[in-house]
């Protein structure tokens, strides 16, 4: 179930924000400069607020979601069906669903007082107070600047660093710099899908603690083959959509370390339910980010404080990321720890200032 029931949702507010980043982003999928984002917030009959958040990016690069297509759904598909007292019934669109179900969770919980992070540590074991997480860097355009953003990082108190790559020589040329000038650090990559044999046989020995989706997202047999091969864990991200396909991951051997994002998977509660498969299979498990908004970081960051999650996750501060946050920011303290945020549900919510600032569209649905 998610509301109390189909009556007791009085209205549904879906609002398109438009946050700039304090650098662009870059990956072997594309650039991202401006984080468009869907926010939607769900009011009880009660008065009672919930919020949630769509993570898809603007143009379909990482997974087949976008933002305008989720829009179209969220308002055509899972707002009327939610209003309707349904559950959402489409195939796919999992950031979207995300969103709905997130909004719906934040308000049942907030309606009785209790916080998500406790919540889901019901089902998967007490919960930490606070998370030290990794950092994921971008592709720079030259050594000299991913040298000094790291070294910057390093002295934050990140647990580990995460570089994007691709088989450019650049890319692989630079990660070799990185190791050898920090040879003690927790250091990994994520190919995004694009890494090759002769660029995995290169990275396989940087004694790195995964190498991230070397193959695309559906070559779970060619990521099998690739695990055999190398002495690095390999980590899944894109290909890991459902139980479904963990389950197929896990038998094929096609990664020994899960990535998990809450909106990838349909939300908070779908993903720790993947973790607790994927530690009881014997693999490493951290939950990865998508330059989310504070309302999906601190659903990722309740999702990283369980103990089904073994590795430094990539959620860090919103103020790596945005230098005014639509909620409050989430902060990281001197030795680089996060602190769990303490309120009810999710413990945040957009500042209603902030909000008109930085939002570009505005639909409001009562049933
Ligand atoms: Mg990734």
């Amino acid at each position: 179930m998610i509301a109390p029931s189909a009556d007791a949702v009085a209205e549904v507010e879906l609002v398109r924000v438009h946050l700039p980043l304090v650098t662009p982003f870059r990956s072997a999928h594309g650039v991202e400069e401006i984080r468009d984002l869907i926010l939607v917030r769900v009011e009880l009959a009660d008065g009672t607020t919930g919020w949630g958040e769509c993570s898809a990016l603007a143009r379909p690069t990482y997974t087949a979601e976008h933002t305008d297509g989720a829009w179209n759904l969220l308002r055509d598909e899972l707002v009327p069906g939610l209003l309707a007292g349904r559950e959402p019934d489409v195939v796919g669109h999992p950031m979207a669903v995300a969103a709905i179900r997130g909004a719906c969770t934040d308000a049942s919980l907030r309606r009785r007082g209790r916080r998500l992070v406790e919540d889901l540590g019901t089902v998967h074991g007490r919960p930490a107070s606070r998370v030290r997480p990794g950092v994921v860097i971008g592709r720079t355009d030259t050594t000299e600047q991913l040298v000094e953003m790291v070294a910057a990082r390093l002295a934050e108190g990140a647990a580990l660093v995460k570089l994007k790559v691709t088989p450019h020589p650049d890319d692989l040329d630079a990660v070799r710099t990185i190791r050898a000038t920090w040879p003690g650090i927790p250091l990994a990559v994520d190919g995004n899908g694009s890494l090759d044999r002769r660029s995995l046989a290169l990275l396989d020995g940087l004694d790195l603690t995964y190498i991230e989706q070397p193959c695309p997202a559906d070559a779970l047999v060619e990521s099998a083959a690739m695990a055999r091969r190398l002495d690095t864990p390999v980590a899944l991200d894109e290909s890991i959509t459902s139980m479904g396909t963990l389950e197929t991951a896990l038998t094929l051997g096609a990664g020994q370390v899960i990535n998990l994002k809450p909106a990838r998977v349909g939300g908070v509660r779908p993903a720790a339910d993947l973790a607790r498969t994927a530690v009881d299979a014997g693999c490493g498990v951290f939950v990865g980010g998508m330059l989310e908004s504070g309302v999906g970081r601190a659903v990722a960051l309740a999702l990283a404080a369980l103990p089904v999650c073994t590795l430094p996750s990539d959620v860090g501060p919103s103020t790596r990321y945005v230098a005014d946050d639509v909620t409050a920011p989430i902060v990281a303290d001197q030795e680089g720890y996060v602190t769990i945020p303490t309120g009810p549900g999710t413990g945040v919510a957009p500042r209603p200032d902030r909000l008109d600032d930085v939002a570009v569209d505005r639909l409001i649905v009562r049933p």
